[in-house]
């Protein structure tokens, strides 16, 4: 009796279809790359995004359920070690059919709002991006990542990293971490950050896209993006940035491919 009960109230957990998994996973570089416990862990966040998020596919773009798991899939990329926890404080993931990414990051101006060209006009969608409304993406950007996956851009970590860095209240470059950790994360990113605005504000060429200057925040989601496609770049530009983000995301899939 009270065995049917518990069954009863235990929703089983959702599951990917281990073949639908397994295509997803070769068209990844960050995903094929992971080892085969990692890669179970990935599926089973994957699946959780998709039981609990509204992917809504806007401006004529389709998508279907292989492409649906893939966007899942990246975006639970840097939630290995943090887990489903990260899901939380959202419920829709918007997908725009086009590029808005290289305007944004190879813009002149470099205080222009990130999401300004995503959806020129409407401020509400620009505002709601930044703290607990959808996560908006472009499919076009997410493509351009998986065809040069080593080039230190993954938009979908990115935007993951901003709604890491929000669970505690305060859109600052530190996600919620245990206490001692999160006091020396905030000060080794700062350390990076700071000297990093120095070299950018001198006009010195950057191996790390100057668009990390930006903020704090920008920083952490930057930063994120290498950790996860040029592991080494990042690295040898902030050590201590790079050790924090392979502990917080696990070490990097392309680890040793980079
Ligand atoms: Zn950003």
């Amino acid at each position: 009796m009270l065995g049917w009960f518990r069954g009863r109230r235990a929703r089983p957990d959702p599951l990917i279809e281990a073949d639908r998994w397994r295509r997803v996973a070769v068209g990844l570089p960050w995903v094929a790359a992971l080892d085969a416990e990692r890669s179970a862990r990935l599926s089973s966040l994957a699946a959780r995004f998709l039981a609990s998020k509204t992917i809504t596919p806007v401006d004529g773009l389709e998508l279907g359920d292989d492409q649906r798991c893939a966007l899942a899939a990246v975006c639970c990329l840097p939630l290995l070690e943090f887990g489903v926890e990260g899901l939380h404080g959202w419920s829709e993931l918007i997908v725009y059919p086009t590029a808005f990414r290289v305007e944004r990051r190879h813009t002149d101006a470099g205080d222009i709002a990130e999401l300004e060209v995503v959806h020129e006009g409407d401020d509400e969608l620009i505002g709601e991006a930044w703290d607990y409304g959808p996560l908006v993406l472009s499919w076009a950007d997410i493509q351009a990542d998986i065809a040069d996956p080593t080039a230190g851009f993954c938009v979908a970590a990115h935007e993951m990293a901003h709604k890491l860095d929000i669970l505690d209240g305060a859109m600052d470059g530190t996600p919620p971490l245990p206490r001692a950790w999160q006091r020396a994360w905030a000060r080794d990113f700062q350390r990076e950050y700071d000297a990093f605005v120095e070299v950018v504000d001198a006009g010195t060429d950057t191996t790390i896209d100057p668009y990390a200057a930006q903020s704090p925040e920008e920083f952490f989601a930057v930063c994120t993006e290498y950790h996860f496609g040029a592991p080494d770049v990042l690295r040898e530009a902030f050590p201590d940035v790079a050790a924090h983000l392979a502990r917080f995301y696990g070490p990097s899939p392309l680890a040793a491919a980079a």
